[in-house]
């Protein structure tokens, strides 16, 4: 199999290349050439293990792996992690189902794939024999970093760096960064925003593609964000293994359609949805569940994505992004691999922070896609009433989606069976879900945790429960413009 950029149809590469550089030469993002022979049957995997359904799909995108070496680098990446023996298990709950992804190291849905990408890169690295360190260089605004903290500890051949906004993350989500274990990471608050630790992370790529630093002392730099295919390969295989479950639990029958409702920022694993339809998974439709921040609602509805808006903090931080990212890749497969258009569309939104796919394209997206948001208003009151009504306690992230869902219910009758991802557990934002249930919260987060867990005896997950005992390993806090220096000075 060959990857193409989604910008040229020039830049190919390998799945090892695409793994290791992340981002292709031209700046747009690794699509694999050929969809069809990535096909997989739904009726041969029906009795597969997460673990076989995992390495068969990732298999699938990365068929230069071997079957042998990717079942192995699979079993490595989620032994002894998650905490549900199927990884990513199905609730129902209502008339609706729910595919709890949070059931890994760090209670969010990106352990999934994070557990997996840092196998994947040393495999790579072994592929093409590249003897340099691999060192991550990660911003982050709460999720990603812990996630990729954990996925990259003490694996040889790699070291990571996480930066995240000093204030600017959850009591729990900096605990669990700054006490992180291992002899390879390095985790380091950044007195500035979200934006300025993002940017500061792209300055020192920069620099180093300028000058050449990063190869003088040994290594080369990567990234854990979700433009990786090998951060999106993962994420396909939980869409089969709820398929299974349905089917197996006779809630749907084999080969019948379902839909599947997905709270969004990136787009990376909505779009992991859509790989897994074109890879022949029985879906009809995907609704796009966006926050305040509805970038992507008024994409999905009028064809015109539109970044010139104000950027609103929210209490689902991790789908506060005006920028998707992984659309580029939608956008590739809408318009069947024009790369010429998509560059143009590209350059319109860095430019302009505007463009337009069209009346016929935005129908065809529409045929598969819809678009909701909620905002965090709605997000509380769903979360309580979720709670009151099936005992079955949502963050704030999954209320989005679950919010998107009665909206789009209740506007169109459509009763296909669908699954609505949660993607974080509640006690990673226990001040806002307790006091979505119960009025108030304490101020500190861990209290919060411990009245959450009282009132409503949900497990808290192990990973979580032990934190605030844990010895502090990393107090450094920095300036933006010294994160450059920081880093060569602790390579
Ligand atoms: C990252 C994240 C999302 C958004 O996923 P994308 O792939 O960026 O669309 C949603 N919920 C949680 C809890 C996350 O951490």
């Amino acid at each position: 199999m060959e990857y193409v950029s989604t910008r040229s149809r020039h830049a190919v590469g390998t799945s090892a290349e695409a793994i290791l550089k992340g981002i292709a030469p031209d700046g747009g993002l690794y699509m694999p050439s050929d969809f069809q022979s990535m096909h997989v049957d739904v009726k041969r995997v029906l009795l597969y293990s997460a673990i076989e359904l995992s390495s068969t799909v990732i298999g699938r995108v990365f068929p230069d792996f071997s079957t042998k070496e990717m079942r192995a680098l699979v079993e490595r990446a989620y032994q002894d992690k998650f905490d549900a023996a199927d990884l990513t298990p199905l609730a129902h709950v209502g008339d609706t189902f729910v595919l709890e992804l949070f059931h890994g190291p760090t209670a969010a849905f990106k352990d999934v794939a994070l557990s997996v990408l840092p196998q994947l890169i040393v495999a790579s690295r072994e592929k093409l024999a590249v003897t340099d360190d691999v060192v991550i260089l990660t911003a982050t605004s709460g999720d990603t970093g812990k996630a990729a903290l954990e996925g990259f500890r003490d694996v040889p051949g790699t070291r990571i760096a996480v930066f995240y906004p000093d204030g600017g993350v959850s009591d729990v989500q900096r605990m669990q960064m700054v006490t992180q274990e291992g002899g390879n990471v390095l985790v380091c608050a950044v007195r500035g925003n979200f934006d300025d630790c993002q940017t500061g992370v792209k300055r020192i790529f920069a620099s180093d593609q300028a000058e050449g630093w990063a190869a003088e002392k040994g290594v080369r730099l990567s990234s854990a964000n979700s433009i990786n295919l090998g951060r999106l390969a993962p994420q396909i295989a939980y869409y089969f293994k709820a398929y299974n479950d349905l089917v197996l639990t006779g809630s749907v029958a084999l080969g019948e359609k379902v839909n599947f409702v997905v709270p969004t920022g990136n787009f990376g694993d909505i779009l992991a949805g859509e790989f897994a339809r074109r890879m022949g998974l029985p879906v009809d439709r995907f609704i796009c569940a966006s926050n305040a921040n509805n970038v992507l609602t008024d994409f999905i509805r009028t064809g015109v994505y539109d970044r010139r808006r104000d950027f609103l903090k929210t209490i689902s931080p991790s789908m506060d992004i005006l920028i998707s990212s992984n659309l580029e890749r939608y956008l590739y497969l809408l318009t069947e691999g024009d790369t010429d258009q998509v560059a143009a569309w590209m350059k319109a939104l860095s430019e302009e922070g505007v463009y337009s796919i069209g009346e016929e394209r935005c129908a065809v997206m529409q045929e598969h896609f819809s678009g909701y948001c909620a905002d965090d208003g709605a997000a509380m009151e769903v979360i309580g009433r979720v709670w009151n009504e099936y005992n079955y306690l949502i963050d704030p992230h999954t209320a989005v989606a679950w919010s998107a869902l009665e909206q789009y219910r209740t506007e169109t009758d459509d009763n296909t069976p669908t699954v609505v991802l949660s993607t974080a557990s509640p006690y990673k934002f226990c001040r806002d879900v307790l006091t979505a249930i119960a009025g108030e919260a304490p101020e500190d987060g861990f209290e919060a945790m411990d009245k959450l867990h009282a009132l409503t005896g949900v497990d808290v997950p192990r990973g979580l429960a032990s934190l605030r005992d844990r010895e502090v390993r990393f107090a450094d806090s920095i300036a933006a413009d010294d994160m450059r220096a920081y880093v060569e000075d602790r390579l």
